[in-house]
């Protein structure tokens, strides 16, 4: 453990294995707060469709976050607001997903959030979610854990969530998933990979309680 003094916890891995749910109950039982990286891709990506910005261009993404209030809210964290506007309920759309993991492949707009990130991480005490937070932007976190699940389970999982939002198919989140994923693992910048040092949990098989369970039983043994 780290001298710092209060933690910092690395959640990474694909959509669908469960990271979100459990990097806000592990944050919530440990007093944490819960930062959502992939929220603020999302956030860019918003605007972005919003503004009708090409999403094949870094700088101009770049730019549009640079000149773009994102800031977190709630307790915990749970709110993500877009130059002061509460986008948390527009940012979950099918479309804004699928235009996320195209923006995110941008090193230039990357190292932007990737600053704000580290900033309001800085101080300890947060849950980190995304795809290369133990690999690239806290390599020295002082817990780093890989979630994944079996690719039909992550789907699945998708489109209960989304169908309560949207008309969606099954077929449609999962094809989108797949893009998606193969995007974020192959991408030049920070791809998708479990760092070496991470406790890889496959949460195929275990309800959120239990993800939590394993969770807490790696923290207290690496934080104490
Ligand atoms: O986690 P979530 O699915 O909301 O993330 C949306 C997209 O943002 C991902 O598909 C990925 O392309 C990108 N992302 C990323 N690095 C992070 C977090 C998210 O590239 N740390």
């Amino acid at each position: 453990m780290s001298a710092r003094r209060r933690p910092i916890i690395a959640i990474d891995g694909p959509a669908g294995a469960g990271k979100t749910t459990a990097a806000r109950n592990i944050a919530e039982r440990l007093s944490l707060v819960y930062l959502d990286t992939g929220a603020t891709f999302r956030a860019v990506a918003l605007k972005a469709l919003r503004e009708s910005i090409d999403m094949d261009d870094g700088e101009a993404l770049a730019a549009l976050a640079a000149s773009s209030r994102i800031e977190f809210a709630g307790e915990r964290f749970e709110r993500i607001l877009l130059d002061g506007e509460d986008v948390s309920e527009a940012i979950r759309e099918q479309r804004v997903a699928n235009a996320s993991s195209r923006v995110a492949v941008h090193a230039e707009l990357r190292a932007h959030l990737v600053e704000l990130w580290r900033a309001i991480a800085k101080p300890g005490g947060v849950v980190l979610e995304g795809r290369d937070i133990g690999t690239v932007v806290f390599p020295d976190a002082d817990i780093k854990f890989f979630l994944d699940a079996r690719p039909g389970e992550r789907a699945k999982r998708r489109f209960t969530e989304q169908a309560e939002k949207e008309s969606v198919t099954l077929d449609r989140v999962t094809h989108d998933l797949e893009v998606r994923d193969e995007s974020d693992r192959s991408r030049a910048h920070s791809p998708l990979r479990r760092a070496e040092d991470a406790i890889e949990i496959n949460t195929t098989d275990l309800t959120p309680e239990q993800t939590l369970e394993k969770l807490l039983e790696a923290a207290t043994e690496r934080l104490n």
